[in-house]
């Protein structure tokens, strides 16, 4: 026997690094019929996400799309598409995020030199620059903000020291995108990769991206050597060179997204429309305004956590402002808060990966999901569960501090 009742879908608040609460109009969107790849209303939605991207990603590239697939698909898309058999890559690591732009770069079979530095902290910005002098490498991939510890690395003298290196700079910037400030053109980015589930508060299953004319080349020399149009290897076709993906293949995508419109895959309908609504509705509340409710809400968050007795985990010089994460406290079995979170309260909070489970949980504050009610509904029933559970906090402070934070911001008219 099976089961034949329809799926009852819990209301949760979701407090994590992703996937995040979405707003119900990218939901209903998303319920519109299905339009066929070819229909020029569909294509004209192709262009015109295309156009809100660029804004979002704060760039003139005239490449701004969407991969179908998660997040990691942007970033494949991106690596096996740039990154050929030998070439040198130079990956600065500071968290769960690097060691997959590592492995993802390895697996394109690229040499790649990994940097690494303790888990909370970032790299000085000179280190990476020596090494990119001393290696000149043709990639240098990175993460903005790794939400496995929380951390953000600053970019822009790092994209400078690329281009004057004739290095290209690749950023995996899923986790800040829509939520703090990320200047492609500005911080000399040449290629990005952002996702829809963090900050951007659209379901998980697209990786918009965007990459420059540096990178364009590539794509191109690539796929004319691939069909024989480059004389100077005795133009005769060559496809030791070829994009080893067919799903991932940037030049065949870049060729979908053009005007050319030549088929690839089936594009994901539902998802665009739900992409699209979505940053639609970023850039309607504005860029500024958005990293503004998305500090305000993280200092409040901040500020209950520390008034309760609790610390945070990590550098603060370097916090990513889209995730707080939190020293557990001793003795207090962390999965238990979080199963008793969600059992009772039905709030999602999230543990860490790797050397910090079980010493860390991570809060996120992340698009549609950050918001005054829902950060100060997470303290007081976090405040709940870890009296229940034998801490000892600083009872009814954390709420208190945290609405001190709003009422002194609200002030300033903020809306959170
Ligand atoms: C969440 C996250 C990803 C995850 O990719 P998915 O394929 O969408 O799970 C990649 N990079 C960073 C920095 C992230 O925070």
């Amino acid at each position: 026997m099976y089961d034949t009742r329809p799926f009852q879908v819990p209301k949760r608040t979701i407090m994590t690094p992703g996937p995040v609460e979405v707003d119900p109009r990218v939901l209903q969107a998303m319920s519109s019929s299905i339009l066929g790849q070819f229909d020029p209303k569909f294509t004209s939605l192709m262009n015109d996400t295309m156009e809100l991207l660029r804004h979002l990603l704060q760039t003139n590239n005239q490449w701004a799309f969407p991969i179908d697939g998660t997040s990691r698909a942007g970033i494949e898309a991106m690596i096996c598409s740039v990154i050929e058999e030998g070439d040198t890559v130079l990956v600065p690591s500071f968290g769960r995020f690097g060691s997959l732009l590592i492995e993802i770069c390895e697996r394109c079979g690229a040499n790649v030199y990994s940097i690494e530095c303790e888990w909370g902290q970032v790299f000085d910005p000179e280190i990476i620059i020596n090494k990119i002098k001393k290696l000149r490498p043709k990639v240098v991939a990175m993460v903005h903000g790794d939400t496995s510890t929380g951390r953000m690395q600053p970019l822009k003298e790092i994209g400078y020291a690329c281009r004057e290196n004739d290095s290209l700079l690749i950023v995996d910037a899923v986790a800040t995108v829509a939520g703090t400030d990320v200047k492609t053109d500005e911080w000399y980015i040449d290629g990005l990769i952002t996702g829809t589930q963090k900050c951007l508060s659209v379901p998980s299953g697209m990786a918009p991206i965007t990459y420059n004319e540096r990178i364009e080349a590539i794509l191109s020399k690539r796929k004319s050597i691939e069909k024989g149009l480059v004389t100077d290897i005795n133009s005769t076709r060559d496809v030791s060179r070829r994009i080893r993906s067919n799903y991932f293949d940037l030049s065949q995508l870049q060729d979908y997204w053009s005007p050319a419109r030549l088929n690839h895959h089936t594009e994901a309908t539902s998802m665009l429309y739900g992409l699209y609504e979505g940053v639609r509705l970023i850039l309607e509340e504005g860029l500024e305004k958005r990293f503004e409710r998305h500090r305000l809400n993280e200092r409040a968050l901040v500020a209950g956590i520390e008034a309760m007795g609790l610390s945070l985990f990590g550098d603060n010089s370097c916090k990513l402002p889209t995730v707080t994460c939190i020293n557990i406290p001793e003795g207090i079995d962390g999965d238990s808060v979080r199963s008793m979170l969600l059992d009772d309260f039905s709030i999602e909070i999230a543990s860490s990966f790797g050397p910090l489970h079980g010493k860390i949980w991570r809060i996120g504050t992340m698009g549609y999901s950050c918001q005054k009610s829902n950060v100060l509904h997470t303290l007081a029933c976090l405040e709940a569960v870890l009296l229940r559970h034998g801490a000892k906090l600083n009872v009814g402070e954390g709420c208190q501090a945290a609405l001190d934070v709003y009422k002194n911001l609200e002030k300033t008219q903020i809306s959170t």
